[in-house]
């Protein structure tokens, strides 16, 4: 602990950009800006208010034909806690000013 050390001095060039970790800093940054809320969607069916942690997730794949080549889109749904429904929408909650 007493030895304070800085790295390598001279700013040691540049290095090639690493695209993982720029995608991990800005999951970091943009993937969670507050605090987890305590519910992320809203049932539109029972109107019932949960965290998609808890919530069923179902993934789909829909391939489009564009011509020469196909297209696959992977898509993923949120069942709602209470009766199942993909009929869920984002909850914002009180603090909905960004
Ligand atoms: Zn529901």
């Amino acid at each position: 602990m007493s030895d304070l050390r800085t790295h390598g001095g001279k700013g040691s060039g540049q290095r090639p950009t690493n695209k993982a970790k720029y995608e991990a800093n800005y999951d970091a940054i943009f993937g969670k800006k507050k605090a987890k809320p305590k519910y992320t969607h809203e049932c539109l069916d029972c109107g019932a208010k949960q965290h998609e942690d808890n919530m069923r997730v179902t993934t789909e794949v829909e391939a489009y034909d564009i011509g020469d080549a196909v297209f696959h889109r992977t898509m993923h749904f949120l069942h709602c806690e209470t009766c199942d429904s993909e009929n869920t929408e984002e909850y914002i909650g009180e603090d909905d000013d960004c």
